[in-house]
């Protein structure tokens, strides 16, 4: 980076998340300066269209709301922090929670706000081990989620995420959390089985699992309706049925993971609803509040509250709560943004343009560097392959992502590239036109990144 720029002082002051330190210290980072709609812009004035909606949250883009910056001073000047420990609470709580009690995909009790998709994660681990503790069980504390699955960062967060960057030199995963089967067919399934055949294996390896533990000791089961940041996996249509079958078999809390699929990203206002999910507690955050401020929540059914109601009237407290969860401006902000979703209808505008991402993204399936395309409504991958029939993924040490991210920012496009699979979540505001402009500049780097992976010699 030059000396004394943005770039220069970033590379001297920050330690950057899900970055490579040294390559970081030689490159330095792309400083986002502004946005507008689906568009960012770096210090350089050069505009990208943002794929990712910044990490699948920016529903509504990137500083376009005069309504939400208002709402934020408005509330700053009423009220600017208040918290809901020990018997108080605040309008704008009380607001937002009983707006996602009603728009809830099954019948939800209560809300408990926190401030990131882990903590609500971490809450819900909490909560459930509160809970059987009440119901006099406390062996029944060990929770299964899936290899792939993303469920944040923190020290239980990060166990039940099933990656091993967030496990490795870690120390994780915490004893007591176990990984089943990931449900992606186009990697996980035996030759000709097919994807209900699959689905139906997923779900015995999940009761074998449940049976070597023990029924009695396995207290939940967390799953994102299409796993995002373990590569865009959606199961097969019968997966979750099966799945859930199991569970309700040996008394098993299910946790929807909603962080990313949850208002509008599927095609639906829930992922819960895209594929049929009755959870007793789900966990939500980024479109929450379209990333104007950090806000998650978790909601629980009135069977799991009046457990925990009990048990914590009985010992006195709920001992558990973060200072800025459900924040009052946060909340104001995420209020306000409900209503904009609503007002203009952009869940049904992102089940309306979904499709036209779906249909533009398997296009592409027939470039030599893409193995597979898949998604729903407005989330996709697409999975670079060295070799199509194989279903071979590249040497990571090869770098076949960082030239795929290079050459889609030289096209302008921003988005993640997540080991060989290009992820795509746009924000929900996204127009045909623009989903045609991503996917056109999108299929040039794949054009450039099969010319540079022909003179590395990598295919
Ligand atoms: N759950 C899912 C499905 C996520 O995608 C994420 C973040 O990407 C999280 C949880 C963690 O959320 P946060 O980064 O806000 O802690």
């Amino acid at each position: 980076p030059r000396p004394n720029s943005a770039a220069a002082r970033d590379v001297r002051s920050q330690l950057h998340p899900y970055t490579n330190p040294v390559l970081h210290e030689q490159s330095g980072p792309m400083v986002v300066t502004r946005g507008d709609g689906v568009w960012v812009e770096d210090e350089r004035g050069d505009r990208y269209i943002e794929g990712l909606a910044g990490l699948w949250c920016t529903a509504l883009g990137f500083s376009a709301e005069e309504r939400l910056a208002r709402v934020a001073y408005e509330q700053m000047r009423r009220l600017s922090f208040y918290h809901p420990f020990g018997h108080k609470a605040h309008v704008p709580g009380i607001d937002l929670a009983e707006a996602l009690l009603a728009m809830a995909p099954v019948p939800m009790s209560k809300v408990f706000f926190c401030n990131s998709g882990s903590e609500a994660n971490d809450t819900a681990i909490k909560f459930i081990r509160f809970y059987n503790n009440a119901l006099g069980r406390p062996e029944k504390k060990k929770i299964i989620s899936r290899l792939k699955a993303y469920h944040g960062v923190t020290v239980a967060s990060a166990s039940l995420t099933g990656l091993p960057n967030n496990h490795r030199d870690f120390d994780l995963p915490l004893a007591g959390i176990l990984h089943t089967t990931c449900p992606h067919h186009y990697h996980g399934a035996a030759e000709g089985e097919s994807p209900d055949a699959f689905a139906s294996r997923c779900a015995e390896e999940l009761e074998a699992l449940i049976q070597a533990e023990g029924p009695d000791t396995i207290a939940a089961f967390f799953a994102e309706p299409v796993m995002g940041a373990g590569g865009v996996i959606v199961p097969p249509p019968t997966y979750f049925e099966k799945i859930q079958a199991v569970l309700k078999r040996h008394d098993i809390l299910f946790v929807a993971d909603e962080v990313i699929c949850g208002f509008g990203r599927t095609g639906n206002p829930w992922g819960c609803q895209t594929f049929d999910l009755k959870p007793d507690m789900i966990a939500c955050a980024k479109q929450l509040s379209s990333g104007y401020l950090p806000l998650a929540a978790l909601m629980m059914t009135e069977s799991v509250y009046e457990v925990i109601r009990d048990n914590a009237g009985r010992i006195g407290i709920l001992g558990h709560g973060y200072t800025y969860g459900g924040h009052p401006v946060a909340c104001a902000v995420a209020l306000e943004t409900l209503a904009i979703y609503r007002e203009r209808d952009l869940f049904g505008h992102a089940a309306a343009v979904g499709p036209r991402l779906q249909a533009r993204l398997r296009d592409l399936a027939d470039h030599p560097l893409v193995g597979e395309v898949r998604g729903v409504g407005l989330i996709g991958g697409v999975e670079l392959s060295r070799d199509k029939a194989s279903r071979q993924p590249f040497d990571p040490a090869q770098g076949v992502g960082a030239a795929m991210t290079r050459h889609l920012h030289a096209h302008g496009v921003i988005t993640r590239v997540i080991g060989d699979t290009v992820a795509f979540s746009p924000p929900l505001i996204i127009t045909e036109e623009e989903i045609d402009t991503m996917v056109d500049r999108v299929a040039r780097a794949l054009d450039d990144t099969l010319a540079w992976c022909r003179a590395e010699a990598l295919v």
